[in-house]
């Protein structure tokens, strides 16, 4: 399971959680409150900040209470006494809750340490509305208990606070969320003896320059802090910040360091430190965070593109990239085999001129439509002009590629032979268009036709239609069996064929009723040609078997084509005349009226 997963919802337990609190806070009040006002740095909220950060909403309630309760006692017992431990620890409630609600309402992932974004939620909810109003609140308590200005109370909740979350939240997130564990696991040998050893410099550093330097060296700290920024990343700045934090606070404390050199009061100088280090933290962290989110948006485009690598290097499909002038960058390898051609020949030239000629106008307006439209993806089918075998139609599938400010700086196309899904598509549309029986155009096939001659005599052509239907057809079945009565109706439209010529269409409309679309033909020609017909059908018997042999005949209707009448009306026509016939005896022909 990802540490992450794991990790999402975890929380100290509300009593070790309490525990930590009332230490931190113990430690703030005893050792870094000063002229009995408030404590310079609370690290104690920065821990339930944490804490809220990193758990699920409804372990909300208990960690306030426990550290509710931290606070009432630590401020009861070493800090302003018990009257302001009650407002104190509400108001330490207060700033905390605020920020947390912040930044799960505005920080998309909630990662305060690791990109850009909600790194600025969190740190403008801490230093904007949390800690305005706690600080406020916490300086009239103060005023009201100990007559300290409420301005200068304000500044120090103000001032400790911020500096608390900011140098202390991030890294107890971090590891809260299992982060410093999940790198120290992923890290090579070389790259965690870097961090330390960087770390370890930054900490000789800090020391040098608080307990040692004789002149104000605070600047010399920002080489290496910008090393361990660029090279170890988010993680590691967050731990340098706290080292200095730390080193620094307490030299500053006890009377080292350059800020001794600051005239004024010891708080005067602990606020100068904490206005250092909240330089400091405002330099360092948000470029570490920045250059932690590209390092992972590389690490995503390197995955992507390794992805998408093999994908197009091992389909059959032909991948290429054009550019907004139409010119090919990239060719995948299977340009070899499918069009004949190297991919490095392909690179350089103008993709149009791919295309066959026919279809050249359609693929560059589909080429324009997919950078007009990025998002969408557009489709062609084309003939291509060059092709390494019987490679005659393909697909094209186009989207456009996007450069950062959204601009579409070319296509990324999928190309793909279609010859074999159009080849079976024909097969397919020939077998919809065929009676299995007789190899007659089925009804709906043959009424295309007919719809088509309609056109051309609408044009002024001559045409007819003949409706036939066979005699007694039903006395065949009867007689010799269902078997037999369709050996007799393939024979049948056999029989027709050498009566007609190779543009007369004859159609099966069902069951023993067949039309013939007679073309280019008048109503005499047509009247001969059906009497040809009917003997030819009366005078050659189907064989069935040595003994057996069954000679049918059959009735006609007949109708010439007029520019007028639908295929519907032209068919009633017919069937009536062809219903006269059947009245008049059968075996033979009659016109419609
Ligand atoms: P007539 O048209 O002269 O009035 O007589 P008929 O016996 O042909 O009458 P009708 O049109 O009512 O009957 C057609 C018969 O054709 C009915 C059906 O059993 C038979 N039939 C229809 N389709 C098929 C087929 O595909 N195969 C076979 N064997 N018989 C079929
Ligand atoms: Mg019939
Ligand atoms: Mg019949």
């Amino acid at each position: 399971m990802p540490s992450s997963l794991r990790h999402t919802s975890s929380a100290l337990p509300p009593i070790l959680l309490g525990c930590a609190y009332y230490a931190l806070a113990v430690l703030a009040l005893c050792t870094s409150r000063f002229e009995g006002g408030l404590a310079f740095i609370w690290g104690a909220n920065a821990l339930l900040m944490a804490q809220l950060l990193a758990s699920k909403e409804r372990h909300w309630p208990r960690a306030l209470a426990a550290c509710g309760l931290a606070s009432v006692i630590a401020t009861s017992l070493y800090g302003m006494g018990p009257l302001a431990a009650v407002p104190m620890a509400a108001l330490n409630l207060l700033e905390a809750l605020t920020v947390a609600i912040l930044c799960r309402r505005y920080a998309r992932d909630g990662r305060i340490g690791g990109s850009p974004q909600p790194l600025l939620v969190y740190v403008v909810a801490l230093c904007g509305p949390a800690n305005i109003i706690a600080g406020a609140g916490a300086g009239l308590v103060a005023a009201q208990l100990t007559g300290a200005a409420f301005s200068a109370a304000w500044l120090q909740w103000y001032a400790g606070h911020v500096l608390g979350g900011m140098t202390c939240t991030p890294i107890l997130m971090m590891f809260m969320k299992g982060e410093y564990r999940r790198w120290l696991e992923q890290s090579s040998c070389r790259e965690r003896v870097e961090a330390a050893g960087l770390l370890l410099l930054f900490a000789l550093a800090t020391a040098f320059v608080f307990y040692v330097a004789r002149y104000p060296m605070l600047f010399a700290l920002t080489l290496p802090m910008l090393l361990i920024v660029f090279r170890v990343g988010n993680l590691a700045t967050a731990a340098a910040v706290m080292i200095l934090a730390l080193i620094g606070g307490i030299a500053t404390m006890t009377g080292h360091g350059p800020l001794h050199m600051v005239p004024g009061t010891l708080g005067l100088r602990m606020q100068f430190f904490q206005l250092y280090l909240a330089f400091t933290y405002l330099l360092s962290t948000p470029m570490a965070a920045e250059l932690n989110s590209r390092r992972l948006l590389f690490q995503m485009l390197q995955e992507s593109e390794a992805r998408y690598r093999t994908i197009a290097e091992n389909s059959g499909d032909v991948v290429l990239n054009i550019n907004v002038e139409g010119v090919i960058g990239y060719a995948s390898p299977s340009a070899a085999e499918q069009m004949g051609c190297a991919p490095e020949m392909l690179i350089g030239q103008d993709a149009a001129k791919l295309v066959d000629p026919r279809d050249r106008v359609r693929v560059i307006a589909t080429h324009r439509r997919a950078l007009a439209q990025p998002g969408q993806v557009q489709t062609v089918e084309f003939r291509p002009l060059v092709s390494a075998s019987e490679l005659q139609w393909c697909e094209m599938v186009t989207r456009a590629v996007l450069d950062e400010r959204g601009r579409a700086t070319g296509v990324v196309s999928t190309i793909r032979d279609m010859s074999r899904h159009k080849a079976r598509q024909q097969a397919l549309l020939q077998v919809a268009a065929q009676d299995s029986l007789t190899g007659a155009d089925t009804r709906r096939a043959f009424m295309g036709k007919l719809e088509q001659e309609i056109e051309r005599v609408r044009r002024g052509q001559r045409s007819c239609l003949l409706l036939i239907d066979i005699d007694h057809f039903k006395a065949v079945n009867d007689q010799h069996g269902h078997g037999a009565g369709d050996r007799v109706l393939a024979g049948f439209v056999e029989r027709l064929r050498p009566g007609l010529r190779g543009i007369d269409s004859v159609g099966r409309l069902g069951g023993e009723e067949f039309a013939i679309l007679l073309s280019g033909t008048d109503i005499n020609c047509a009247s001969m040609i059906c009497e040809r017909l009917r003997l030819m059908v009366a005078g050659s018997p189907v064989r069935l078997d040595a003994d057996r042999h069954v000679a049918v005949t059959f009735s006609a209707g007949l109708v010439e084509l007029d520019a007028l009448s639908s295929c519907s009306e032209l068919l009633d026509a017919a069937d009536k005349a062809l219903y006269r016939a059947k009245h008049s005896g059968r075996n033979c022909l009659r016109h419609a009226a």
